[in-house]
C-alpha cells in the first residue's frame, strides 16, 4: 500500500442525518467531482441510504454514471452542460438538466422531441453571483419554458440559483440574492409555471440561513464533514459533522542525515541539526499541494513531522527528528483521523479544504469502510 484515501461511509451517513435534522426540506447530496474526491458511486449510495432524496452533479457524465451504476431511487440533476452534451442520454436515463439560456433550453427540447419524451429541466437564474444562470434573458427564458411545457417536450421541474457569499453570513449580498430570487420566482408564477422545487442554498446557507432553504438544499462540503469556511463559520465539529476522509501513505525510506544538508529540489530547506528524515511516496501528481512545500505537517504515530523542502511530483521528505524510531513501511497520516485536519492542510498551502480533498488524483486508491462499503 503506497497511498490510500480511506473514506468512512458511516461519517457520510451520519452527516446526512445531522443535516436532515437541521433542515425541514429535502436534501440534495452534491457528489460532483468524484464526490469531492471521496468516490462518486459509494458516496451517492451512502447518501441515498441515509435519506438524501436528490443527488446533484456538475457534469452530465457523472449523473449518467450514477444511473448506470444503479442509483435509481433519487432524483439526479446535472447542472453544467455545454451545447452538444448528450441530452438524449440524460432524458433516457432520467437525469434532470439545468438551462441558463434559451439556446440550451431549445437544444434540450429538440433532443426530447426526437425521443418523444419529456425532459426534466431546472431553469437557472443569476441572482448576483455572475456565473451560470440567466440574467437579462430571464423573463424570456421563463416565457419560452412556459411555451415548451405546452407545445414541446419540456417539463420545468425546478427553478434555482446559487449564492456567491453564503459563507459570510449577514453580508448584504446574501439578502440581495434572496430578494432577486424571489423576484425571479414571481416571473415564473406569472408565466403559469409551478415548479416542484425552488432551490438556492449550498452548505453554508443550509447551516446559517433557514430563510434560504426554499424546497430543497444542495449540500456538498458539509456532507463530507468539512466546514464551508472555518474562519467565518467555525469548524465542522461545531455542527456535529464528522470528516469522512483520511489520507495515508507508507513511509518509503528512513535515513539519518547530518546537519546542514539541503533537502529536495532547489535545496529550499537545510537541516539545522543531525536528524532522521522520512521519504513519503506521494507528491503533487497525487494531489499533495506543491504550495505546501516547507509548510505542511503529517503524522507518524503521535509525532507531527514537518515537510522539509519542496513537494516533488511523486514524493516528499519529512523531518522525523533525531530520536525517531520510525521505519520504512510505517503508516504516515497526511490528514484525517490521527493526523492534521484538512483545514490545517488548506491553510498551510494557501487554499480551501474543498480543493485539498477534490484534487486527490486517480493514483490514490480509495478504500471504503462503514455500512455499505
Ligand atoms: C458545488 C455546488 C454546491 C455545493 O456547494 P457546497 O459549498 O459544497 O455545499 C451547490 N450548488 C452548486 C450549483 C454547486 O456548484
Amino acid at each position: 500500500m503506497r497511498a490510500v484515501a480511506r473514506v468512512n461511509l458511516d461519517a457520510i451517513s451520519s452527516n446526512i442525518r445531522v443535516l436532515r435534522e437541521r433542515v425541514d426540506v429535502p436534501l440534495m447530496a452534491v457528489v460532483k467531482a468524484d464526490a469531492y474526491g471521496h468516490g462518486l458511486v459509494p458516496v451517492a449510495r451512502a447518501a441515498v441510504d441515509a435519506g438524501a432524496q436528490w443527488i446533484g452533479t456538475a457534469l452530465l457524465a457523472e449523473g449518467l454514471e450514477l444511473r448506470r451504476q444503479g442509483v435509481t431511487t433519487s432524483h439526479v440533476i446535472s447542472w453544467l452542460s455545454p451545447p452538444g452534451d448528450d441530452f438524449a442520454a440524460a432524458i433516457e436515463e432520467n437525469v434532470d438538466l439545468s438551462a441558463s439560456s434559451i439556446e440550451l433550453l431549445e437544444e434540450i427540447n429538440a433532443a426530447a422531441t426526437l425521443l418523444g419524451k419529456r425532459a426534466r429541466v431546472h431553469l437557472e437564474v443569476d441572482t448576483g453571483m455572475t456565473r451560470a444562470g440567466a440574467l437579462g434573458q430571464w423573463d424570456q427564458l421563463v416565457q419560452r419554458g412556459a411555451e415548451l411545457m405546452k407545445s414541446g417536450n419540456i417539463e420545468v421541474v425546478g427553478v434555482w440559483s446559487h449564492f456567491a457569499r453564503a459563507d459570510e453570513p449577514g453580508h448584504p449580498a446574501n439578502a440581495a440574492q434572496k430578494n432577486s430570487f424571489d423576484h425571479a420566482l414571481e416571473v415564473v408564477s406569472a408565466a403559469g409555471i409551478e415548479p416542484q422545487v425552488r432551490h438556492l442554498a449550498n452548505s453554508a446557507a443550509t447551516l446559517m440561513d433557514p430563510s434560504s432553504h426554499y424546497d430543497l438544499v444542495r449540500t456538498g462540503i458539509v456532507m463530507y464533514g468539512l466546514s464551508p469556511d472555518v474562519t467565518t463559520l467555525g469548524s465542522a465539529t461545531k455542527y456535529d459533522l464528522t470528516p469522512a476522509m483520511t489520507l495515508v501513505a507508507s513511509l518509503m525510506l528512513v535515513k539519518e542525515v547530518p546537519s546542514g544538508v539541503a533537502v529536495s529540489y532547489g535545496g529550499t530547506a537545510i537541516t539545522k541539526h543531525a536528524t532522521k528524515v522520512g521519504v513519503v511516496p506521494m507528491g503533487y501528481a497525487d494531489g499533495v499541494p506543491r504550495h505546501g512545500s516547507n509548510a505542511l505537517k503529517v503524522n507518524v504515530g503521535d509525532y507531527e513531522a514537518p515537510v522539509l523542502g519542496r513537494i516533488c511530483m511523486d514524493q516528499f521528505v519529512i523531518d522525523l527528528g533525531p530520536d525517531s524510531t520510525a521505519k520504512a513501511g510505517d503508516e504516515v497520516v497526511l490528514f484525517g483521523e490521527g493526523g492534521p485536519t484538512v483545514d490545517a492542510w488548506a491553510s498551510a498551502s494557501g487554499t480551501v479544504n474543498y480543493e485539498i480533498v477534490t484534487r486527490l488524483g486517480p493514483r490514490v486508491a480509495r478504500e471504503y469502510f462503514g455500512v455499505g462499503a
